[in-house]
Formats: C-alpha cells, sequence, structure tokens
C-alpha cells in the first residue's frame, strides 16, 4: 500500500475532488498529529474556496512541533520546520515540556 500523492492543496494529484490529509499522504512527512492538522486547515479552505466560498486557500507551511517524554518527569520539546527550508529550530528539556505534554 502507498501514500496518497498530493500537492500542497492537499489535493490528489490525479483526482481533484480527493483530498489526504494526515499519515495517508506523501507530504505528510513525519507522521504527526500536528501536521495532519495543519493539512486538514488547507484541505478545508480549499474545499471551501471550491465551493465558491470567498476565503482563499490557506499555504501550506509544515512545521514540526512535538513533546518526547523522557523518563518520568522530564519531556524535551522540538519545534522546527528546517524540514521544510524554514528557519526555525528550537529544542528544549527539562519539567516544563514534560508539563505541557
Ligand atoms: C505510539 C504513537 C505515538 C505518537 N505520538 C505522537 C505525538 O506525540 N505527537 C504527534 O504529533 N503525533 C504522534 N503520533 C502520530 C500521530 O498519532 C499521527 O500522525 C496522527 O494520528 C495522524 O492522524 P490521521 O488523522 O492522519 O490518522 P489517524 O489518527 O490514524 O486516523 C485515521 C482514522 O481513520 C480510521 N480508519 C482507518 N481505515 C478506515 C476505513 N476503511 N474506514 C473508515 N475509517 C477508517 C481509523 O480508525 C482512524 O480513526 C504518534 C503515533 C503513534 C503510533
Amino acid at each position: 500500500m502507498r501514500w496518497v500523492p498530493t500537492d500542497t492543496d492537499i489535493r490528489h494529484l490525479d483526482y481533484d475532488n480527493i483530498f489526504a490529509t494526515g499519515d495517508c499522504g506523501t507530504l505528510s512527512q513525519p507522521k504527526l498529529g500536528h501536521i495532519a492538522a495543519i493539512q486538514g486547515e488547507v484541505a478545508a479552505s480549499a474545499i471551501a474556496h471550491d465551493l465558491d466560498v470567498e476565503i482563499p486557500v490557506q499555504a501550506y507551511k509544515p512545521e514540526v512541533v512535538c513533546i518526547m517524554n523522557r523518563g518520568v518527569s522530564e519531556a524535551t520539546l522540538i519545534a522546527s520546520d528546517t524540514l521544510y527550508d524554514g528557519e526555525m529550530d528550537f529544542a528544549v528539556s527539562g519539567a516544563v515540556p514534560y508539563t505541557m505534554k
């Protein structure tokens, strides 16, 4: 089974009435809930645009934001868009990210 190929409107490359957000799509790299949510907003705006709602299609600007537990009281928060030619690259470890998670 392969991932669904989409453009940056999260629209199928061959079938313009099909959208594929989240883990099932090719653009979702890495597979994260945060990226699925960003893609959902882009796809919703593209669908609304198709239905003649007067809103622009939201630009696709993916970023990685995730918090990984490290033991029972610490975690590491990563926020980065360098995978997508951005400049944000941030990581912090300790009790605060753990509390956020
Ligand atoms: C152990 C684990 C930890 C993770 N931790 C994080 C984290 O800390 N942060 C983070 O951002 N991401 C995390 N992820 C990744 C995150 O869970 C996924 O990227 C995200 O859930 C993808 O969302 P989705 O909507 O694309 O798919 P899913 O959340 O998998 O939703 C797909 C839905 O489709 C349903 N479905 C499947 N087949 C059919 C069918 N034939 N008909 C109808 N319904 C169907 C499924 O039941 C499911 O409800 C983690 C993943 C795993 C496995």
